[in-house]
């Protein structure tokens, strides 16, 4: 078994260490759930406070053209691009996974019409079936059919107008074959949706080598935007070319927004894509934390991602009531762990309490997140000697432990 000691001389040595101090993480607290809401990065309450006070209190209405805030979703987006392996003029930042998933539904469907069906993950990130299910209601004929990624060459018929699949499972943190199942899918004459929000900043995502044709994410998990932060949405620039419908016609993805004419033009481009005024404070934070980004190595964050991980099961394979739920194949693991435990709510509760941060899905599932930015190989080995050590002391069975909130 690896010691602590070995894991310092791993740390010593690690490429990514820097990165560390651009995080404000507090004292004593070992960080395991930034798949879900990832840290602040230092930089950020000045930025924020810039575009609030300066920006917004002195600025006022100037902001718009002065400061830049009418160009910022494409600003964010073209910083976005290489994180997920895009061009710059194909990714915007704007609302939220859900509503973009829901517009890039209805282009891909409007781009196949005669085709009826969408195929989704039925074990997906809920929302996303929930959006399927509410754009297919709106489409004569349309219906959103859940299945399993494996059984997916058995349902691409020639009614299949699009599958949204998620490139990493948000329980399990099963990593899919991106690039084989994008040319299934568009062998069988359908599009490719895939949400990127557990892949994004947690490993390199190639969207453009696979020829994916449409893709959303979000920005609050391993890109460290912040609560609530805006998402962004990326379309291959062929479809582009083509003019594609999206139906949140709002009017900043009109051509002319302050011509304010009663007909839509959408604009051309990415930018018909956008629907609303851009929330503005949120797209700060994120500026903030891009800053962090931009001077990543995605390789180095994905081979010190998989050390974390190997190192991680490595050390709580074996313990009591735990099976890990995990894949161990590297091709085939996202950036975080998922443990089964049939108690395994209050376990967690027990391990925060200890200042271990992980988070829990039902029905067993503890998940525990892995940040080669901000997260040490001697965290790691901390945390996995806390879970052990709330596993055979059974101080997870207090009563505290089993009151649930309204996130867990
Ligand atoms: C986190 C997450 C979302 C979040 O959706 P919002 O609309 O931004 O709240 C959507 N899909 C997946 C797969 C996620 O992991």
């Amino acid at each position: 078994m690896i010691t602590r000691e070995e894991c310092a001389a791993l740390d010593a040595v690690d490429p990514l260490a820097a990165f560390r101090k651009e995080f404000a993480l507090p004292e004593g607290v070992v960080y395991l759930d930034g798949n879900s809401l990832g840290a602040l990065p230092v930089r950020t309450p000045e930025r924020v406070r810039q575009v609030v006070e300066e920006e917004w209190g002195r600025e006022l209405i100037r902001s718009w053209n002065d400061a830049g805030w009418f160009e910022q979703p494409y600003r964010l987006g073209r910083r976005i691009a290489p994180l997920i392996g895009a061009e710059p003029e194909e990714v915007v930042v704007c609302d939220t996974t859900s509503v973009n998933l829901f517009k890039v539904l209805v282009a891909a469907l409007r781009l196949r019409p005669g085709r009826r069906t969408v195929l989704g993950d039925g074990e997906a990130f809920p929302t996303d079936l929930y959006i399927a299910e509410g754009a297919t209601g709106l489409v004569e004929g349309a219906r959103s059919v859940l299945i399993r990624p494996e059984e997916l060459d058995r349902h691409l018929d020639g009614d299949v107008a699009a599958v949204v699949l998620s490139q990493v499972d948000y329980r399990t943190g099963e990593l899919l074959d991106l690039p084989g199942i994008t040319a299934r899918v568009q062998a069988a004459g359908a599009l490719m949706i895939w949400d990127v929000c557990h892949s994004v900043g947690a490993l390199p995502v190639e969207l453009g080598a696979a020829g994916v044709d449409f893709a959303i994410g979000c920005t609050y998990k391993y890109l460290n935007g912040g609560p609530g932060s805006p998402a962004f949405l990326y379309v291959a620039g062929r479809h582009l070319a083509a003019g594609p419908r999206q139906p949140l016609s709002g009017w900043f993805g009109h051509a002319r927004p302050f011509a304010f004419e009663p007909g839509y033009d959408p604009k051309p481009g990415v930018g018909r894509f956008l629907t609303s005024s851009p929330s503005l404070l949120g797209q700060a934070a994120l500026g903030a934390s891009l800053d962090v980004w931009e001077r990543a190595d995605l390789a180095a964050v994905r081979t010190k991602s998989l050390a974390l991980t190997d190192l991680f099961i490595g050390l709580v394979e074996g313990l009591d009531g735990i099976e890990v739920a995990t894949p161990r194949e590297h091709a085939r693991r996202g950036s975080q762990v998922a443990l089964r435990h049939a108690d395994g709510y209050p376990v967690v509760q027990a391990l925060i309490e200890r200042g271990v941060i992980g988070d829990f899905r039902a029905p067993d599932l503890m998940r525990f997140g892995f940040t080669p930015l901000y997260l040490s190989y001697t965290e790691v080995w901390d945390a996995a000697r806390q879970l052990a050590e709330v596993l055979t002391s059974g101080e997870w069975r207090a009563e505290r432990f089993s009151r649930r909130g309204e996130v867990t």
